[in-house]
């Protein structure tokens, strides 16, 4: 199938709104959005899926550390390229981990509260469908998740 021309921020409040629920009261949302930014060649499905994964994450770290807290969902143009960063005010990513948090079935959650697969199915959607970037940066209190989508296309 062929890329569509997707609105990045059309497919995040999608997200955002059909998440409602799960994040809940307690979870400031923040959207710091780059409306001038364009729209870019993507599979919006399958972005949805990453947004899908990165918000709960997000969401499960908040809630981990007692509820309280925020999700800042930004965009910004940067190196050509469109930033969308999922920033979370929970615990963070531990070093000692920072290295398995991409690999298949890796899930530090419960059994049956986790499959470990979002991260990995995230990065297989942007890096290897959409040609683009997934990385963290974390310290307790201030961890974002930070995907990079090629304005233009670069089809398989
Ligand atoms: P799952 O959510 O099923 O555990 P993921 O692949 O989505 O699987 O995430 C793997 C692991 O990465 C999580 O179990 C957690 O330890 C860590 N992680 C992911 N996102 C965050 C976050 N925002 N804050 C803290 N840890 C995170
Ligand atoms: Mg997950």
């Amino acid at each position: 199938a062929p890329f569509q021309n997707a609105d990045v921020h059309e497919l995040l409040d999608s997200t955002l709104l059909m998440l409602s629920g799960k994040i809940g009261q307690q979870i400031k949302v923040v959207k710091d959005y780059d409306r001038t930014l364009p729209r870019i060649p993507a599979y919006p499905a399958e972005l949805n899926q990453v947004w899908t994964n990165l918000i709960d994450n997000a969401v499960s770290a908040i809630n981990g550390a007692g509820g309280e807290g925020t999700l800042t969902v930004r965009t910004a143009l940067d190196n050509e390229r469109l930033l969308v960063e999922f920033r979370d005010t929970g615990p963070g990513v531990p070093k000692e981990i920072r290295g398995r948090i991409f690999d298949p079935f890796f899930t530090t959650k419960p059994v049956g509260e986790g499959t470990g697969l979002g991260l990995d199915i995230s990065w297989r959607i942007v890096v290897n469908k959409h040609h683009g970037t997934l990385q963290v940066e974390s310290e307790p209190g201030d961890t974002r998740f930070q995907v990079l989508l090629p304005l233009t296309a670069e089809e398989n």
